[in-house]
Protein backbone atom coordinates (compact mmCIF):
# COMPACT_ATOMS: atom_id res chain seq x y z
CA UNK A 1 0.00 0.00 0.00
CA UNK A 2 2.66 2.62 1.09
CA UNK A 3 4.61 1.36 -2.34
CA UNK A 4 1.26 2.86 -4.33
CA UNK A 5 1.09 5.79 -2.55
CA UNK A 6 4.76 6.48 -3.18
CA UNK A 7 4.39 5.43 -6.83
CA UNK A 8 1.88 7.94 -7.25
CA UNK A 9 3.64 10.45 -5.11
CA UNK A 10 6.17 10.35 -7.21
CA UNK A 11 4.19 9.90 -11.19
CA UNK A 12 2.64 13.57 -9.53
CA UNK A 13 6.02 14.39 -8.90
CA UNK A 14 7.31 13.54 -12.58
CA UNK A 15 4.18 15.18 -14.61
CA UNK A 16 4.50 18.34 -12.03
CA UNK A 17 8.29 18.20 -13.68
CA UNK A 18 7.26 17.51 -16.95
CA UNK A 19 5.14 20.19 -16.89
CA UNK A 20 7.31 22.68 -15.80
CA UNK A 21 10.18 21.35 -18.34
CA UNK A 22 8.09 21.19 -21.28
CA UNK A 23 9.14 23.99 -23.78
CA UNK A 24 5.40 24.65 -25.21
CA UNK A 25 4.83 25.35 -21.56
CA UNK A 26 2.23 22.14 -21.68
CA UNK A 27 0.86 22.57 -24.64
CA UNK A 28 2.20 20.27 -27.04
CA UNK A 29 -1.01 18.85 -27.75
CA UNK A 30 -2.39 21.89 -28.90
CA UNK A 31 0.60 22.14 -32.14
CA UNK A 32 1.62 19.05 -34.97
CA UNK A 33 5.07 18.58 -35.12
CA UNK A 34 4.88 15.88 -38.28
CA UNK A 35 7.13 16.49 -41.12
CA UNK A 36 5.96 17.31 -44.39
CA UNK A 37 6.92 14.06 -45.54
CA UNK A 38 5.79 12.09 -42.73
CA UNK A 39 2.39 13.69 -42.76
CA UNK A 40 2.00 13.73 -46.91
CA UNK A 41 2.70 9.84 -46.62
CA UNK A 42 -0.21 9.23 -43.67
CA UNK A 43 -2.61 10.82 -45.52
CA UNK A 44 -1.77 9.18 -48.41
CA UNK A 45 -2.58 5.98 -46.35
CA UNK A 46 -5.92 7.21 -45.15
CA UNK A 47 -8.51 4.48 -46.05
CA UNK A 48 -11.22 6.84 -45.76
CA UNK A 49 -12.58 10.19 -47.80
CA UNK A 50 -11.85 13.80 -46.82
CA UNK A 51 -14.31 16.99 -48.10
CA UNK A 52 -12.46 20.38 -48.57
CA UNK A 53 -14.36 22.76 -47.42
CA UNK A 54 -13.95 26.92 -46.67
CA UNK A 55 -15.86 29.35 -44.67
CA UNK A 56 -14.91 33.03 -43.13
CA UNK A 57 -16.57 35.14 -40.16
CA UNK A 58 -15.89 38.68 -39.25
CA UNK A 59 -17.03 38.52 -35.85
CA UNK A 60 -15.55 39.99 -32.80
CA UNK A 61 -13.18 36.87 -30.89
CA UNK A 62 -12.20 38.53 -27.43
CA UNK A 63 -9.49 36.01 -26.84
CA UNK A 64 -8.08 34.57 -29.85
CA UNK A 65 -5.07 33.04 -28.43
CA UNK A 66 -7.72 30.71 -26.20
CA UNK A 67 -10.86 30.63 -28.88
CA UNK A 68 -7.69 28.93 -31.01
CA UNK A 69 -6.90 26.36 -28.23
CA UNK A 70 -10.33 25.20 -27.68
CA UNK A 71 -10.88 24.84 -31.80
CA UNK A 72 -7.68 22.70 -31.60
CA UNK A 73 -8.20 20.26 -29.49
CA UNK A 74 -11.89 19.69 -30.85
CA UNK A 75 -11.11 19.51 -34.39
CA UNK A 76 -7.47 17.57 -33.91
CA UNK A 77 -10.08 14.61 -32.32
CA UNK A 78 -12.26 14.52 -35.75
CA UNK A 79 -8.92 14.33 -37.92
CA UNK A 80 -9.37 17.52 -39.54
CA UNK A 81 -6.83 18.97 -41.38
CA UNK A 82 -6.11 23.07 -43.34
CA UNK A 83 -4.83 26.26 -42.52
CA UNK A 84 -7.00 28.27 -40.50
CA UNK A 85 -6.53 32.02 -39.22
CA UNK A 86 -8.09 33.72 -36.06
CA UNK A 87 -7.30 37.28 -35.23
CA UNK A 88 -9.47 39.88 -32.90
CA UNK A 89 -11.71 40.63 -35.79
CA UNK A 90 -13.00 37.09 -37.32
CA UNK A 91 -12.32 33.43 -38.56
CA UNK A 92 -10.12 32.65 -41.94
CA UNK A 93 -10.53 28.63 -42.77
CA UNK A 94 -9.76 26.38 -45.22
CA UNK A 95 -9.95 22.53 -44.47
CA UNK A 96 -10.25 19.11 -45.21
CA UNK A 97 -13.09 16.75 -42.94
CA UNK A 98 -12.83 13.04 -42.83
CA UNK A 99 -16.45 12.10 -44.53
CA UNK A 100 -17.46 10.39 -41.76
CA UNK A 101 -16.64 12.78 -39.16
CA UNK A 102 -18.70 15.60 -40.49
CA UNK A 103 -21.98 15.54 -39.25
CA UNK A 104 -19.88 16.01 -35.64
CA UNK A 105 -18.19 18.87 -37.15
CA UNK A 106 -21.43 20.99 -38.24
CA UNK A 107 -22.38 20.28 -34.86
CA UNK A 108 -19.03 21.16 -32.85
CA UNK A 109 -19.29 24.35 -35.42
CA UNK A 110 -22.95 24.96 -33.83
CA UNK A 111 -21.89 24.30 -30.64
CA UNK A 112 -19.42 27.65 -30.62
CA UNK A 113 -21.60 30.99 -30.73
CA UNK A 114 -19.12 33.13 -32.82
CA UNK A 115 -19.02 30.17 -35.55
CA UNK A 116 -23.07 29.40 -35.31
CA UNK A 117 -24.44 28.81 -39.08
CA UNK A 118 -21.90 30.19 -40.68
CA UNK A 119 -21.94 29.57 -43.97
CA UNK A 120 -19.93 26.63 -45.54
CA UNK A 121 -18.60 26.48 -49.29
CA UNK A 122 -17.68 23.09 -50.54
CA UNK A 123 -15.06 22.72 -53.12
CA UNK A 124 -15.42 21.95 -56.37
CA UNK A 125 -12.71 19.20 -57.81
CA UNK A 126 -12.06 17.52 -54.84
CA UNK A 127 -9.62 14.88 -54.23
CA UNK A 128 -9.63 15.00 -50.62
CA UNK A 129 -5.68 15.72 -50.47
CA UNK A 130 -5.74 19.32 -49.96
CA UNK A 131 -4.23 19.31 -46.70
CA UNK A 132 -1.99 17.12 -44.80
CA UNK A 133 -2.19 18.44 -41.29
CA UNK A 134 -4.35 20.85 -39.31
CA UNK A 135 -2.48 24.25 -38.32
CA UNK A 136 -4.26 26.91 -36.94
CA UNK A 137 -2.77 30.28 -36.37
CA UNK A 138 -3.59 33.49 -34.30
CA UNK A 139 -2.99 36.80 -36.78
CA UNK A 140 -3.27 40.54 -36.05
CA UNK A 141 -5.81 40.12 -38.77
CA UNK A 142 -7.52 37.37 -41.21
CA UNK A 143 -6.62 39.22 -43.61
CA UNK A 144 -3.88 41.77 -44.21
CA UNK A 145 -4.82 44.67 -45.45
CA UNK A 146 -2.51 47.47 -44.63
CA UNK A 147 -5.75 49.34 -43.38
CA UNK A 148 -6.31 51.62 -40.01
CA UNK A 149 -9.79 51.87 -38.62
CA UNK A 150 -10.69 55.00 -39.99
CA UNK A 151 -9.99 53.58 -43.77
CA UNK A 152 -13.39 51.71 -43.78
CA UNK A 153 -16.48 51.01 -42.25
CA UNK A 154 -17.43 46.91 -41.58
CA UNK A 155 -20.75 47.78 -41.69
CA UNK A 156 -20.85 49.82 -44.67
CA UNK A 157 -19.86 47.08 -47.23
CA UNK A 158 -20.96 46.83 -50.86
CA UNK A 159 -23.97 44.94 -52.02
CA UNK A 160 -23.97 40.86 -52.19
CA UNK A 161 -24.90 39.49 -55.61
CA UNK A 162 -25.77 36.16 -56.04
CA UNK A 163 -24.65 34.38 -59.76
CA UNK A 164 -27.67 35.35 -61.53
CA UNK A 165 -28.02 38.95 -60.36
CA UNK A 166 -23.66 39.43 -60.84
CA UNK A 167 -24.18 38.11 -64.37
CA UNK A 168 -26.56 40.97 -65.15
CA UNK A 169 -24.55 43.71 -64.22
CA UNK A 170 -22.14 42.67 -66.12
CA UNK A 171 -24.06 42.33 -69.22
CA UNK A 172 -25.23 45.74 -68.17
CA UNK A 173 -21.50 47.23 -68.68
CA UNK A 174 -20.46 47.09 -64.60
CA UNK A 175 -16.53 47.95 -64.31
CA UNK A 176 -15.50 44.14 -63.36
CA UNK A 177 -12.25 44.47 -60.42
CA UNK A 178 -10.55 40.85 -59.82
CA UNK A 179 -9.72 41.64 -56.12
CA UNK A 180 -6.95 38.85 -56.19
CA UNK A 181 -3.48 38.67 -56.98
CA UNK A 182 -1.83 38.55 -60.70
CA UNK A 183 -0.83 34.90 -59.89
CA UNK A 184 -4.74 33.97 -59.12
CA UNK A 185 -6.04 36.22 -62.21
CA UNK A 186 -3.43 34.65 -64.53
CA UNK A 187 -4.67 31.02 -64.92
CA UNK A 188 -8.58 32.15 -64.47
CA UNK A 189 -10.81 35.44 -64.62
CA UNK A 190 -14.33 36.87 -65.37
CA UNK A 191 -13.78 37.65 -68.97
CA UNK A 192 -13.30 41.60 -69.51
CA UNK A 193 -12.19 41.82 -65.84
CA UNK A 194 -9.23 44.66 -64.59
CA UNK A 195 -6.89 42.47 -63.04
CA UNK A 196 -4.36 44.36 -61.08
CA UNK A 197 -0.78 43.09 -61.08
CA UNK A 198 -0.27 43.32 -57.67
CA UNK A 199 1.57 40.11 -55.44
CA UNK A 200 -0.36 40.81 -52.16
CA UNK A 201 -3.79 42.37 -50.77
CA UNK A 202 -2.47 45.11 -49.09
CA UNK A 203 -0.60 46.48 -52.39
CA UNK A 204 -3.92 46.05 -54.38
CA UNK A 205 -5.92 48.23 -52.27
CA UNK A 206 -4.87 51.32 -53.06
CA UNK A 207 -4.35 50.68 -57.12
CA UNK A 208 -7.64 49.64 -57.55
CA UNK A 209 -8.70 53.06 -55.81
CA UNK A 210 -6.61 54.97 -58.04
CA UNK A 211 -7.50 52.76 -61.06
CA UNK A 212 -11.11 53.39 -60.54
CA UNK A 213 -10.73 57.62 -60.09
CA UNK A 214 -13.69 59.50 -62.19
CA UNK A 215 -15.99 56.32 -61.54
CA UNK A 216 -17.63 57.20 -58.49
CA UNK A 217 -20.69 57.19 -59.70
CA UNK A 218 -20.61 53.87 -62.31
CA UNK A 219 -21.67 50.11 -61.10
CA UNK A 220 -18.68 48.60 -59.67
CA UNK A 221 -18.07 45.00 -59.57
CA UNK A 222 -15.40 43.20 -56.90
CA UNK A 223 -14.58 39.28 -57.01
CA UNK A 224 -12.46 37.38 -54.95
CA UNK A 225 -11.66 33.26 -54.26
CA UNK A 226 -14.73 33.08 -51.31
CA UNK A 227 -15.75 36.57 -51.04
CA UNK A 228 -13.74 37.11 -47.51
CA UNK A 229 -11.20 40.06 -49.25
CA UNK A 230 -14.05 41.77 -50.87
CA UNK A 231 -15.57 42.48 -48.09
CA UNK A 232 -12.92 44.93 -46.68
CA UNK A 233 -12.53 46.03 -50.66
CA UNK A 234 -15.98 47.25 -51.31
CA UNK A 235 -15.97 49.16 -47.24
CA UNK A 236 -13.29 50.51 -48.19
CA UNK A 237 -14.00 51.65 -51.59
CA UNK A 238 -17.48 53.25 -50.22
CA UNK A 239 -15.16 54.91 -47.48
CA UNK A 240 -13.34 56.67 -50.30
CA UNK A 241 -17.01 57.72 -52.40
CA UNK A 242 -17.13 55.10 -54.31
CA UNK A 243 -21.48 54.90 -54.20
CA UNK A 244 -22.23 51.46 -56.38
CA UNK A 245 -20.11 49.19 -55.45
CA UNK A 246 -21.20 45.57 -55.33
CA UNK A 247 -19.58 41.70 -54.82
CA UNK A 248 -19.90 38.47 -55.72
CA UNK A 249 -21.44 36.84 -52.41
CA UNK A 250 -19.49 33.91 -51.99
CA UNK A 251 -16.78 34.39 -54.83
CA UNK A 252 -15.91 32.55 -57.20
CA UNK A 253 -16.12 28.97 -55.68
CA UNK A 254 -20.24 29.70 -54.54
CA UNK A 255 -20.42 31.40 -57.99
CA UNK A 256 -19.30 28.54 -60.22
CA UNK A 257 -21.68 25.83 -57.08
CA UNK A 258 -24.80 28.35 -58.32
CA UNK A 259 -23.96 27.70 -62.07
CA UNK A 260 -22.99 24.07 -61.99
CA UNK A 261 -26.43 23.91 -60.10
CA UNK A 262 -28.78 25.70 -62.25
CA UNK A 263 -27.74 25.21 -66.42
CA UNK A 264 -29.60 28.28 -67.25
CA UNK A 265 -26.98 30.46 -65.50
CA UNK A 266 -24.34 31.08 -68.18
CA UNK A 267 -20.69 30.66 -66.87
CA UNK A 268 -18.39 33.95 -67.66
CA UNK A 269 -15.21 32.84 -65.41
CA UNK A 270 -12.98 31.22 -67.86
CA UNK A 271 -9.90 29.33 -67.06
CA UNK A 272 -8.94 27.91 -63.13
CA UNK A 273 -9.84 28.93 -60.07
CA UNK A 274 -6.48 29.56 -57.85
CA UNK A 275 -6.61 28.11 -53.92
CA UNK A 276 -4.65 28.30 -51.28
CA UNK A 277 -4.03 24.36 -50.71
CA UNK A 278 -2.47 21.63 -52.02
CA UNK A 279 -4.21 21.35 -55.35
CA UNK A 280 -3.69 25.37 -56.15
CA UNK A 281 -6.56 25.33 -58.34
CA UNK A 282 -9.78 24.02 -59.56
CA UNK A 283 -10.47 23.65 -63.46
CA UNK A 284 -13.99 25.51 -63.74
CA UNK A 285 -14.04 25.97 -67.67
CA UNK A 286 -11.43 24.47 -70.64
CA UNK A 287 -9.68 27.67 -71.13
CA UNK A 288 -6.31 27.67 -70.98
CA UNK A 289 -5.31 31.46 -70.78
CA UNK A 290 -2.11 31.10 -69.50
CA UNK A 291 1.61 30.09 -70.83
CA UNK A 292 4.48 28.17 -69.38
CA UNK A 293 6.61 30.82 -68.11
CA UNK A 294 9.59 28.70 -69.47
CA UNK A 295 8.81 27.68 -73.08
CA UNK A 296 5.62 29.58 -73.69
CA UNK A 297 3.26 27.07 -74.60
CA UNK A 298 -0.31 26.88 -73.49
CA UNK A 299 0.16 26.39 -69.95
CA UNK A 300 -1.72 27.24 -66.58
CA UNK A 301 -0.38 24.37 -64.00
CA UNK A 302 1.12 26.33 -61.36
CA UNK A 303 3.83 24.62 -58.97
CA UNK A 304 6.58 25.75 -56.70
CA UNK A 305 9.88 25.48 -57.62
CA UNK A 306 11.55 22.28 -56.35
CA UNK A 307 14.54 23.73 -54.77
CA UNK A 308 13.52 24.40 -51.48
CA UNK A 309 15.88 27.20 -50.66
CA UNK A 310 13.54 29.07 -54.10
CA UNK A 311 10.29 27.90 -53.67
CA UNK A 312 9.40 29.95 -56.62
CA UNK A 313 5.04 29.90 -57.79
CA UNK A 314 5.17 29.80 -61.36
CA UNK A 315 3.50 27.99 -64.58
CA UNK A 316 5.27 24.69 -65.63
CA UNK A 317 4.36 22.63 -68.21
CA UNK A 318 5.20 18.77 -68.02
CA UNK A 319 7.88 19.19 -71.04
CA UNK A 320 9.93 21.97 -68.91
CA UNK A 321 9.10 19.69 -65.58
CA UNK A 322 11.11 17.23 -67.15
CA UNK A 323 13.35 19.74 -68.88
CA UNK A 324 14.27 21.80 -65.44
CA UNK A 325 13.93 18.86 -62.87
CA UNK A 326 10.81 20.85 -61.87
CA UNK A 327 12.65 23.81 -60.71
CA UNK A 328 12.00 27.49 -62.24
CA UNK A 329 16.00 27.32 -64.05
CA UNK A 330 19.18 25.08 -64.27
CA UNK A 331 20.52 27.05 -61.75
CA UNK A 332 17.61 25.59 -58.90
CA UNK A 333 17.66 22.73 -60.53
CA UNK A 334 21.59 21.91 -59.61
CA UNK A 335 20.91 22.79 -56.12
CA UNK A 336 18.54 19.85 -55.96
CA UNK A 337 21.45 17.81 -56.31
CA UNK A 338 23.50 18.49 -54.29
CA UNK A 339 23.33 17.57 -49.85
CA UNK A 340 20.35 19.04 -47.93
CA UNK A 341 23.60 20.40 -44.93
CA UNK A 342 24.80 22.16 -47.99
CA UNK A 343 21.55 23.36 -48.83
CA UNK A 344 20.41 25.03 -45.85
CA UNK A 345 24.47 26.65 -45.71
CA UNK A 346 23.45 28.59 -48.55
CA UNK A 347 19.78 29.07 -47.31
CA UNK A 348 21.52 31.65 -43.87
CA UNK A 349 21.17 34.66 -43.52
CA UNK A 350 19.35 35.23 -47.31
CA UNK A 351 16.14 36.48 -47.21
CA UNK A 352 14.13 35.04 -50.30
CA UNK A 353 11.60 37.77 -51.69
CA UNK A 354 11.25 35.65 -55.21
CA UNK A 355 8.37 34.67 -53.84
CA UNK A 356 5.88 34.51 -57.10
CA UNK A 357 7.09 34.91 -61.08
CA UNK A 358 6.30 38.04 -62.79
CA UNK A 359 7.32 38.18 -66.38
CA UNK A 360 9.47 41.43 -66.25
CA UNK A 361 11.49 40.89 -63.41
CA UNK A 362 12.11 37.32 -63.31
CA UNK A 363 13.82 35.80 -66.59
CA UNK A 364 12.99 31.98 -65.92
CA UNK A 365 15.05 31.20 -69.22
CA UNK A 366 18.59 30.24 -68.48
ZN1 LIG B 1 7.18 24.79 -70.86
ZN1 LIG C 1 13.93 28.16 -58.40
Amino acid sequence: MLCFFENVGFCIIAIIFKLEMDPNGGKKNLYNKLSKSVAMTRLRSESFKRKTISFYKYVIINNPISFRDNLYLKWNLLGIFGRIYIAKEGINAQISVPEHNFSSFEDNLNTIKELKNVPLKIAIEDDGKSFFKLAIKVRKKIVADGLNEKDYDVTNVGRHLDAKEWNKEIDNGATVIDMRNHYESEIGRFMGAICPQTETFKEELPLVKEMLKGKESDSILLYCTGGIRCEKASAYLKNSGFKNVSQLHGGVIDYVRQVKQNKKIENKFIGKNFVFDERLSERISDDIISSCHQCSCACDKHTNCKNVNCNLLFLQCTKCEKRYSGCCSNECAEILNIPDFKKKELRKGKNNKRRFYRHKKVNLKT
